[in-house]
C-alpha cells in the first residue's frame, strides 16, 4: 500500500479525488498505477517528504484504490473507508511499514435527508456563482454533485478552514454529524463568497462609475475648450484661470500650489470669500513673469548717452554705473553688486535708477520701503490671514511684467523694525546673491527666483540703515548741486519738462539765466533740485494763465515778477546774518536733507550759574555744550565769576534742523568765547568740527553738503578740521572758489583768527 501523505487537503471516505501525476510521485515516490492501493495520512505540520517520519501524522486516515492514471497527468482516487493507524515505522525516506485497523463511519444519515441538504447547498453555490464570471461553466459541474462529502472534498482548494479543522471532519464518525459540519463550513463558504463577490462588483461598479465620469470630464473639457476658443468673451474665471496657469511659465512647485488654489476654486461658490481670495491668488500667480529673459550685451556707449541725456553733471556717479554694466557684460549677468545711493532729497537718486534701467533696456519698477514696520511688507502675509497680500518686492516684480527689472528700493533708510518683525532681515535675503534665488513671499508660498533683478537702493543718510544690509551694498554718495548745477539742470532739463507737461512752447516763454539763479538762491533752499523743479512747475502753470488771456504775446519772466508768480515770499531762512552781536556765530550742519546752516545764540542773564539751552539740539550737543562751556572757563579763568553770576542761555533758532552730531562743538565754544570776551564774529564767518576737552578740533562728516550749503548762504570764511581738508578733492571747483577755506588743529585757532583769543 502506498503511503500518500497528505498536508492542508481534504480527503473523506467515498470520494473521488485527483492528484496531478507528477505531485503523486513526488511525495509517495512511487510510480502510479491503475489499481494500486493508497493509504492517505495527514500530516501535523507541513513537512518535506524526506524529513516524514513516524510521529508526523494524525492517527486516522483514508484507504483508497487509483482507479485512472491518465494521459492529462492526472491520477484519480477512489477513497473507501477510514483507518485507525496503529503502529508505524519509518524503514527508509518515504517507506514506512504500518498496521492499520479499519474504522466504520456510523450511518446514521438517511439518504432523503442528505439529499436535500445537498440540494440545499447547491443551490446556495449556484445562487452567488451566477454573478460570477466562472458560474456558468461551473454549473453543471455544481449540478453534478450527488454526496455532501464529495462536494466539500471538491470545493476543498477553496475554503478557508485549517489543516486542523480539515482533519477533524476525518475524525467525526457520525455521517449525520459530519454532514452538520459539512454544511456548516459550506454555507460559510457560500456567504463569504456572495459576500466577497459582491463587494467586488461593487467595486466593479464605482471604477465603471469613475471611468465614465473621467471620460465625460474629457470630453465636457475638450468641448469647452472648442466653445472659449469660438467665444473667448464669455470664457469662466476657472477656464480662464486654467488658461493662465498653463501660458505662465510657471515651475513645478509653482505650478503645483496654483492648481491646488484652483481645485479649491472649483469647489467654492462664486460669492464664498474664500473664492474672491483664491481668485487674487492665482491672478497674482500668473500675472508674475516666469521665464528668464536672456541677457543681453549692452553697448556702453549708448548706455553712456541715455544716462547724459536725463542727468545733468553726476560724472562719478555716471562712471560707477557703466563699470557695472560693463562688469555685467563681462560675466554675461544680469544683476551685479548692489549700490545705494546715498543723498538729499531730489539730488537724482531715484530718476537715475529709472536711467539704468533704460540704459539697459529693462524694465524699470520702484519700491518705496519708508515706513516699512512690518516683515510682512517685505515678504508677505501668509494666505491665512484675511486680507493678506504678496509683499512689495513680489508685488513690484508683478508690475514690471518681467523676471529681470531693475528694481529701485527707495528709502531703505526708513526701515524700522517692530514687534512684527524685522523687515530689514527680510531684506537682506532679498538683496542676498546666495538667497534670493529662492526667495519665498508668505503669500506665494513657492519660491521665486530673484536673481536677474537688478537692485538699487536709495537712502538719505546711512546712519539708520542696519549694519548687515549696509554690508551688502556699495555706497556711492550724491552730495548735491551747486548753484550754476541747478542753473544747468533747470535750463537743460526742468523748465523744458516743465513747459512741455503744460503745453507751453518756446516761442510763449522765456526764463533768462538771472531769473532761473534768483529762483535758487530766493525761493529755494536744497541740496537737490525737487523744489527746483516744484518752482519751475508753478512757474509754468501761473504763466499758462497769461499766455492763454493774452495769446501771441512771449512773456518773459524778470527776477521782480518771482514772488508773484510764484505766489511766495523770498526764502530768508539760510542766509547769512546781516549784523551779529557777541555770543552769536554760524556753524555748519549737515542733515539727511543735505547741508544747512545754523547759528548758535549765547547770552548771559542775570542769576546763579545754571545753563538753560533751547532749540534744537540732541543729547549728543547738550554735551558738546557741557564741553564747549569748560573749555571756555579754563581758557578764560578771570571771567569765571561770569557764569556764577549769571544763568547762560545758549539757543539754535529753530529752522536750521541739526543733526544730532557733535560737529557744532567748535561753533558753540567760540559763540561761547565771544560772549565772555564780548568780541564780535564776523556774520561771513562760519565753521564745523568737533571739539574734545583738550580743544583739540576733530574730523567731521558731509563735508561737501556744508560747504555747498555755506555757499549757497553766503557765508566767506570756513574753519574746518585740519584732518577734513583731504576731502575737500570731493568738493566742487565752484564751491571752493567762492569761500576761504581753512583747516585747523585747535580752537584756539579758530579764536585767536577772529582777534577772540591774543595771538
Ligand atoms: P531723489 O530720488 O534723490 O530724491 P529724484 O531722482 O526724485 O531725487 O529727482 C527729483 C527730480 O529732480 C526728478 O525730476 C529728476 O529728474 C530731477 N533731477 C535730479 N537730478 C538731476 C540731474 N542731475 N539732471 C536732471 N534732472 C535731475
Amino acid at each position: 500500500m502506498i503511503l500518500l501523505p497528505i498536508y492542508n487537503t481534504l480527503i473523506l471516505p467515498n470520494t473521488r479525488v485527483y492528484f496531478q501525476t507528477e505531485d503523486f510521485k513526488e511525495v509517495t515516490n512511487h510510480e502510479p498505477t491503475q489499481g494500486s492501493r493508497v493509504l492517505f495520512l495527514m500530516e501535523k505540520e507541513k513537512t518535506a517528504p524526506e524529513d516524514l517520519d513516524e510521529n508526523s501524522f494524525y492517527p486516522i486516515g483514508v484507504r483508497g484504490e487509483i482507479t485512472e492514471v491518465n494521459d492529462q497527468g492526472y491520477v484519480a482516487i477512489q477513497t473507501n473507508n477510514r483507518v485507525r493507524l496503529n503502529d508505524i515505522y519509518k524503514v527508509a525516506d518515504q517507506t514506512f511499514d504500518f498496521s492499520l485497523t479499519r474504522l466504520n463511519d456510523i450511518d446514521d444519515l438517511d439518504s432523503a435527508t442528505e439529499a436535500q441538504k445537498v440540494e440545499g447547498i447547491k443551490e446556495a453555490i449556484l445562487e452567488f456563482s451566477e454573478n460570477t464570471p466562472w458560474g456558468r461553466d461551473a454549473k453543471n459541474f455544481i449540478q453534478g454533485f450527488d454526496s455532501l462529502e464529495q462536494m466539500i472534498v471538491t470545493a476543498s482548494p477553496w475554503l478557508t478552514i485549517t489543516n486542523e479543522e480539515r482533519y477533524h471532519l476525518l475524525e467525526i464518525d457520525s455521517r449525520a454529524k459530519r454532514a452538520e459540519a459539512i454544511e456548516k463550513i459550506m454555507y460559510e463558504f457560500s456567504e463569504t463568497a456572495q459576500v466577497q463577490n459582491d463587494a467586488a462588483r461593487a467595486q466593479q461598479e464605482d471604477y465603471r462609475k469613475l471611468y465614465k465620469e473621467q471620460a465625460i470630464k474629457k470630453q465636457l473639457d475638450y468641448l469647452q475648450k472648442e466653445l472659449d476658443d469660438m467665444h473667448p468673451e464669455n470664457v469662466t474665471d476657472i477656464r480662464r484661470m486654467e488658461m493662465r496657469i498653463e501660458e505662465s511659465g510657471m515651475n513645478e512647485d509653482a505650478r503645483k500650489e496654483a492648481e491646488k488654489a484652483l481645485n479649491r476654486l472649483k469647489q467654492e461658490g462664486n460669492n464664498s470669500p474664500e473664492y474672491g481670495m483664491l481668485y487674487d491668488y492665482l491672478d497674482f500667480m500668473t500675472s508674475l513673469a516666469w521665464r528668464k529673459e536672456a541677457s543681453e550685451k549692452i553697448d556702453l556707449k549708448e548706455a553712456e548717452a541715455v544716462l547724459d541725456r536725463e542727468h545733468f553733471g553726476l560724472e562719478k556717479i555716471k562712471r560707477r554705473i557703466i563699470q557695472q554694466i560693463a562688469v555685467m557684460n563681462l560675466k554675461k549677468q544680469q544683476s551685479g553688486s548692489i549700490l545705494l545711493f546715498v543723498g538729499a532729497p531730489g539730488t537724482g537718486k531715484t530718476s537715475i535708477g529709472k536711467s539704468i534701467a533704460d540704459a539697459l533696456h529693462r524694465k524699470y519698477v520702484r519700491v518705496s520701503l519708508g515706513g516699512v514696520r512690518d516683515e510682512a511688507d517685505i515678504r508677505g502675509h501668509r494666505r491665512t490671514y484675511i486680507g493678506a497680500m504678496p509683499g512689495r518686492i513680489m508685488d513690484g516684480i508683478k508690475k514690471s511684467g518681467v523676471s529681470n527689472p531693475v528694481m529701485v528700493l527707495d528709502e531703505v533708510d526708513k526701515l524700522s523694525s517692530s514687534y512684527n518683525g524685522d523687515p530689514a532681515s527680510a531684506l537682506l535675503e532679498v538683496l542676498d546673491p546666495e538667497q534670493n534665488s529662492t526667495f519665498t513671499d508668505h503669500y506665494m508660498n513657492v519660491p521665486y527666483d530673484l536673481s536677474d533683478v537688478l537692485f538699487v537702493c536709495t537712502a538719505n543718510t546711512m546712519d539708520t540703515i542696519p549694519e548687515p544690509l549696509l554690508d551688502r551694498m556699495e555706497v556711492i554718495r550724491f552730495s548735491g548741486y551747486t548753484a550754476s548745477d541747478k542753473l544747468q539742470i533747470a535750463k537743460q532739463h526742468l523748465l523744458p519738462k516743465a513747459m512741455e507737461s503744460m503745453g507751453i512752447t518756446k516761442d510763449m516763454l522765456e526764463v533768462p539765466d538771472p531769473t532761473i539763479e534768483e529762483i535758487i538762491s530766493g525761493y529755494t533752499m536744497e541740496s537737490g533740485v525737487r523744489g527746483l523743479k516744484n518752482r519751475l512747475d508753478t512757474l509754468c502753470r501761473s504763466v499758462a494763465v497769461h499766455v492763454e488771456q493774452d495769446d501771441d504775446k512771449k512773456v518773459t519772466v524778470l527776477p521782480e515778477d518771482l514772488s508773484e508768480l510764484l505766489d511766495m515770499q523770498p526764502i530768508r531762512h539760510g542766509r547769512k546774518l546781516t549784523e551779529t552781536k557777541p555770543g552769536i556765530v554760524t556753524g555748519l550742519a549737515w542733515t539727511s536733507a543735505g547741508g544747512e546752516i545754523l547759528f548758535i545764540e549765547t547770552l548771559f542773564t542775570k542769576g546763579q550759574g545754571k545753563t538753560i539751552i533751547t532749540g534744537q539740539l540732541g543729547d549728543v550737543m547738550k554735551e558738546s555744550a557741557q564741553i564747549a562751556i569748560s573749555i571756555v572757563k579754563s581758557m578764560f579763568p578771570e571771567k569765571e565769576e561770569l557764569f556764577e553770576e549769571n544763568d547762560l542761555h545758549i539757543h539754535v533758532p529753530e529752522g536750521a534742523v541739526p543733526k544730532d552730531g557733535p560737529s557744532a562743538g567748535i561753533t558753540l565754544t567760540t559763540a561761547l568765547a565771544s560772549l565772555v570776551t564780548g568780541k564780535k564774529v564776523d556774520p561771513t564767518v562760519g565753521m564745523t568740527g568737533e571739539v574734545s576737552l583738550r580743544g583739540v578740533v576733530t574730523a567731521i562728516g558731509g563735508l561737501p553738503e556744508k560747504l555747498m550749503a555755506a555757499a549757497r548762504a553766503g557765508l566767506k570764511t570756513i574753519y574746518i578740521p585740519e584732518e577734513n581738508i583731504r576731502d575737500l578733492k570731493d568738493v566742487p571747483q565752484e564751491v571752493k572758489d567762492q569761500l576761504q577755506i581753512i583747516g585747523v588743529k585747535e580752537v584756539s585757532d579758530v579764536l585767536k583768527a577772529n582777534n577772540i583769543l591774543d595771538a
